[in-house]
């Protein structure tokens, strides 16, 4: 990994807390820039959860090792201080284009011709960037799924003008952070993760709205007959409601009745998933 040293990851909300936390307890020296200081408090909090997560849940990381990582972790809000001496840039702003389009604008500017940057955008395709980043060669799509430690997939994904070997690079880097890289060869909206979730997602809100199967009874099914650990609306309450929702309000007529019916059911009634103690499933610790 002699290419990718210096690590820089910009914001540090769900997803770029844990991009920034899992590639300094690989070893890299990370820098995580966020907008102001009170969004840099928040980073230290979400830095401390995420020691105690790891502590937990990762094995071998409870003799300090994470403690180590949060250690390596530099906090800035100062955006040209945290490209100054990146070799790559990890973005995970808010999923919108014109602030992601506005912040390469700016990173353009300040990071050296050198420095690879990549996105984080679960929705949006490299393409839409690449032309602000004053740099579409060394830019491309690296896409990480939430609760990184375990569920350690990163899809990278490049657009026509990204050089082969930065694309290999980057492979090499998500090797390096202990995920398992996998190459989308073309662009493709959603990667593989979505272009397969969110259909059968789809699906199982279809079969429960319309009234053919409990989503218990749904789940059941996918479970035994396929001897899938978990089904849709188990990932449903890992995902958390409001994202699946978000997508579904965006789609045709269909689509958003079955929006209409998360948001009545679950969502109105504070049932978001896990994160809330409730969703299609009870969470609660018993009385
Ligand atoms: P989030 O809202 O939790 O965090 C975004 C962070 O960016 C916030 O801390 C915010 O203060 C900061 N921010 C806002 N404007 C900024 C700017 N101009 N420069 C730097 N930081 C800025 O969002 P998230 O869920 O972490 O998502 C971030 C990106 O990761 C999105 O592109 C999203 O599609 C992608 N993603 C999210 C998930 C997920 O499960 N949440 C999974 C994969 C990919």
């Amino acid at each position: 990994m002699s290419d990718i040293l210096k690590v820089t990851v910009l914001g540090t909300g769900v997803l770029g807390s844990q991009i920034a936390f899992q590639a300094a307890y690989s070893g890299f020296d990370v820098t995580a820039y966020e907008i102001s200081d009170e969004a840099l408090d928040q980073a230290r909090h979400r830095f401390e959860t995420l020691v105690e997560t790891y502590v937990k849940e990762v094995t071998g990381a409870a003799d300090g090792k994470a403690a180590e990582a949060s250690r390596r972790i530099t906090l800035t809000a100062d955006l040209g201080a945290a490209v100054a001496n990146a070799d790559l840039v990890i973005e995970a702003v808010p999923e919108v284009l014109e602030i992601k389009q506005a912040l390469y604008e700016k990173l353009a500017g300040l990071a050296p011709d050198r420095t690879i940057f990549a996105t984080n955008s679960s929705t949006l395709l490299p393409s839409d960037l690449k032309a602000f980043t004053g740099r579409p060669d060394r830019f491309l799509a690296l896409h990480f799924a939430n609760s990184i430690w375990k569920f350690n997939t990163a899809e990278v994904m490049g657009t026509d003008d990204t050089d082969p070997a930065v694309f290999d690079t980057l492979i090499a880097f998500s090797s390096a952070i202990g995920m398992v890289p996998i190459p989308v060869r073309k662009e493709k909206a959603g990667y593989v993760l979505n272009s397969l979730l969110v259909p059968f997602l789809n699906a199982a809100t279809d079969l429960a709205a319309g009234g053919y199967a409990e989503p218990e009874d749904v789940d059941k099914v996918w479970r035994i007959a396929t001897g899938a650990p978990m089904g849709p609306f188990q990932i449903y309450d890992i995902i958390g409601l409001n994202t699946p929702y978000n997508i579904l309000s965006h789609g045709d007529e269909h689509a958003q009745s079955l929006a209409a019916w998360l948001k009545e059911n679950y969502i109105d009634k504070g049932k978001l998933g896990i994160a809330s103690g409730e969703g299609f499933y009870s969470y609660k610790p018993a009385d």
